[in-house]
């Protein structure tokens, strides 16, 4: 039997099970091991509440569990918690798939002010991740600026403008739906440092910002490029510049609050204003490729900045890391013998959810054809471990418990009333 543990319980790291399985069948036992009570990672804590239709490849994840292999939750790997060393000694082969929990920082004066949020903080809060289910979001302010031009600033800025009847049918969570309905947040800026056509925003995201039923998706016709241009485009990024043109080109309507999609402006500064932010940008122009200063400052007043400006994986002891890119240093894959690493902690912190399917295929063929079984203990090596340190981790069995518990209490149309304490979900599992 080879023994596999895989860190992380999110699409990288399922997508690696599946592909193991699929691969090597009954010679393989894995364990998904998971710092959270609760599987699926991006699925439930990122992936935008009011993205169901995403969220549904979570069955497919279910399906993996329930087919024997083992889910391992709330269990800390590094971190003071178990070491890879550790689970080098007791399995096969250790495939890392913990993906990039940490906000990129913006580095520039004031992003540590109250009310300076990342979107790893600002996601993990409306998604109900218990490390960030006590944040304090400032939403008294109708100004919010959201710094990046990707999918996740147009994630941040759609959950911050919908009503409380578009977010009806989300998951999102029971304190985040509760803020946002006393929100006063009714100016949201995305800011991006370069032009529209160099935003990596996706089609269907983009239009989404021009059905909000209170706000208005607005841009500047003069940040345009020539629409001479367009034809050059690849399809789905011709498609977004068309929603840009046409929020552009809609005339003014009488929503009582707008989504600014404000292009060539470099966060400069960030400085507290009363009980308020002011942030700083610069105009910008692109000579060439390159990104150029014009000198020319504005101010913008806001209660709540969003940096959305990327991810950076989470270092582990003795594992090797490359900080500059903020994932772990590999080849294909591949970090040292018997040491694998999957999605965003192999390759950064882009693509879409089926982007890590392939990775995961590569990991586990790189697996069968590497990695031979050598008697380790597996499962019950980590299993002695854990009682030995007082350690009770919620299994397969306890997170369907937290399932059930949570589809029972959701409120009419909404799919599940998320859990968001850990002791809460421990003890309805039954730890
Ligand atoms: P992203 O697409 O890489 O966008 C990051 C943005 O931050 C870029 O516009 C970048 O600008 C900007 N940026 C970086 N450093 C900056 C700085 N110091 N100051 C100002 N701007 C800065 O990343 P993401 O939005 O975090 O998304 C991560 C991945 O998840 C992407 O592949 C995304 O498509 C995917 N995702 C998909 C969905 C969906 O399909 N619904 C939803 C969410 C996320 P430059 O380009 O100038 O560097």
């Amino acid at each position: 039997m080879l023994h596999v543990a895989i860190v992380g319980a999110g699409p990288a790291g399922f997508y690696t099970a599946e592909a193991l399985v699929k691969r090597l069948g009954a010679a393989v036992a894995i364990d998904i091991i998971d710092g959270l009570p609760t599987p699926y990672g991006l699925i439930r804590a990122g992936v935008a509440p009011d993205h169901q239709s995403i969220k549904a490849v979570d069955r497919r994840y279910h399906a993996v569990l329930a087919g024997g292999v083992r889910f391992v939750g709330d269990v800390m790997v590094g971190d003071g918690g178990v070491g890879v060393d550790t689970l080098l000694e007791m399995y096969d082969a250790v495939v890392l798939a913990t993906g990039a929990p940490h906000d990129r920082k913006l580095g520039i004066p004031g992003e540590d002010l109250p009310g300076v949020l990342g979107s790893a903080a600002l996601v993990g809060w409306y998604n109900g991740h218990p490390e960030f289910a006590d944040l304090d979001v400032p939403l008294a302010h109708p100004g919010v600026a959201v710094i990046g031009n990707g999918n996740v600033a147009i994630d941040c800025a759609r959950i911050l403008a919908k009503t409380a009847d578009e977010l009806a049918s989300s998951d999102i969570a029971v304190h985040a739906r509760a803020a946002l309905v006393e929100s006063a947040v009714r100016d949201i800026r995305i800011l991006g440092r370069r032009g529209p056509y160099q935003a990596s925003f996706t089609p269907k995201e983009t239009a989404e910002l021009g059905h909000l039923s209170r706000a208005r998706a607005v841009v500047d016709a003069a940040d345009l490029p020539d629409a001479a241009g367009d034809a050059a485009l690849e399809p789905g990024q011709r498609k977004v510049i068309a929603s840009l043109r046409a929020f552009a080109a809609a005339p003014a309507d009488d929503k009582p609050a707008r989504v600014g999609l404000e292009f060539f402006a470099r966060p400069v500064r960030i400085e507290a204003d009363g009980g308020a932010l002011r942030l700083t940008v610069e105009r910008t122009r692109l000579d060439g490729a390159t990104l150029v200063g014009t000198g020319v400052e504005r101010e913008i007043a806001c209660g709540l900045v969003v940096a959305c400006i990327g991810y950076a994986s989470a270092p582990l002891a003795g594992v090797p890391f490359d900080a500059g890119r903020g994932r772990f240093v590999n080849d294909a894959g591949r970090i040292a013998e018997r040491l694998f690493v999957t999605g965003w902690a192999r390759r950064g912190p882009s693509g879409t959810i089926g982007t890590n399917r392939p990775d995961g295929i590569e990991v586990a063929e790189g697996i069968a054809a590497a990695v031979m079984p050598a008697g380790r203990a597996g499962a019950a090596g980590l299993d002695a471990l854990l009682a030995r340190r007082g350690i009770v981790p919620v299994t397969f069995t306890g997170w369907q418990a937290i399932d059930a518990a949570e589809v029972a209490a959701a409120r009419t149309g909404a799919p599940r009333e998320k859990f968001v304490a850990r002791a809460a979900m421990r003890s309805v599992a039954g730890c």
